[in-house]
């Protein structure tokens, strides 16, 4: 599906960060005094969790929708299969655009989720337990009631969207040596990716994935893009079971290591950011900082030798936490002197 659309270029990245202008969050990019300690090397935090809806998906969605809408070809409206936050990003971007929007969500959607979405306007529709299953949904219904199908990563629109993160971290931070990125489908490192070689070749674009979500990590190291199945990873917006197609050859060009970061890293980077930074990040958000962590203390895995240098610009990817998890992470923790 995605091959027949061409690779997104720096300018097309420009174009959508125009049209996104007053429209999304400049986020702030904070400075990690700890992190840059441990690492050795000055560590900032790009704070896509204080995004609006709560994470970096509402640029490419946005991006897509008033691109959609500014062709002159107005849709009677749009629909997508996600109850996370790619769900709440479009029901947010369809508002804004005016438009109908329709999210298929699983049968077993938690209800705090079902309602964030209702409460941005859209229309919740229940369908089965697998992935596959909505996807075919939504694209039946795209079908039947002339809507348009918003993809959570495989597109260029989207990729543009998300790739206007790299432009704001290439103001903020022009010496920015290596870029840290969570990786799911592959749409926000694509973006990123690509406005980062376009822009400034040196910089190094590293990909983080949980141990227990390693797709593209193993499709990295075999070259093609592998299907690891259902994950149970708590960074549950990474549980994509393989790189997209139209991402991974972003992946491919543009990506100089693919890194692993288990559990308990995870959630022990969601408390620092709390505790360190009073900064809300989700599981998915903090695999960033947990990889810089894990490299401070050696015990980083990689596709490739870890040749960082500073500045490093971790992506904090999203802040959509579920409130009791935390809690009982923040309650576990040990060393929490701050607190
Ligand atoms: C979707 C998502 C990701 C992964 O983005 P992809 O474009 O699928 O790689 C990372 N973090 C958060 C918070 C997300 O919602």
């Amino acid at each position: 599906m995605g091959t027949m659309y061409p690779p997104v270029t720096r300018s097309e990245i420009e174009v959508a960060q125009a049209r996104l202008r007053d429209r999304v969050q400049v986020t702030p990019l904070l400075y990690a005094p700890a992190l840059s300690a441990a690492a050795g090397m000055d560590v900032y935090l790009k704070c896509e969790n204080l995004q609006i809806t709560g994470s970096f998906k509402v640029r490419g969605a946005l991006n897509m929708i008033l691109a959609l809408c500014a062709e002159g070809q107005r849709p009677a409206g749009v629909v997508t299969a996600s109850s996370g936050n790619h769900g709440q990003a479009v029901a947010y971007a369809a508002r804004q655009a005016g438009l109908p929007c329709t999210v298929v969500v699983p049968e077993t959607v938690v209800a705090v989720k079902e309602r964030a979405i209702q409460a941005l306007g859209a229309r919740v529709v229940r369908c089965g337990t697998t992935s596959s299953a909505r996807l075919e949904l939504a694209q039946q219904l795209a079908e039947d009631q002339g809507l348009v199908y918003i993809p959570p990563y495989d597109h260029p629109l989207i990729v543009a969207g998300q790739g206007t993160i790299g432009l704001e971290v290439l103001a903020q931070c022009p010496q920015v040596q290596t870029v840290v990125v969570p990786v799911g489908g592959g749409g926000l490192i694509s973006g990123i990716a690509t406005a980062m070689k376009q822009s400034q070749a040196q910089v190094r674009v590293v990909g983080v994935e949980p141990e227990l979500a390693r797709d593209t990590f193993l499709s990295r190291q075999t070259g093609q893009r592998v299907d690891i199945g259902t994950s149970h990873t708590v960074a549950d917006g990474l549980r994509s079971s393989q790189p997209g197609e139209y991402t991974f050859a972003f992946v491919e060009r543009y990506v100089d290591e693919l890194v692993l970061v288990p559990e308990a890293d995870i959630t022990g980077a969601a408390v620092r950011l709390l505790a360190d930074h009073k900064l809300v990040a989700e599981p998915s958000g903090a695999v960033s900082a947990a990889a810089v962590q894990a490299k401070a203390e050696g015990r980083l895995v990689s596709t490739a030798p870890q040749l960082w240098t500073g500045p490093v610009v971790c992506i904090v990817s999203g802040g959509n936490v579920d409130w009791a998890l935390l809690a009982q992470w923040l309650l576990a923790a040990e060393g929490l002197e701050r607190f």
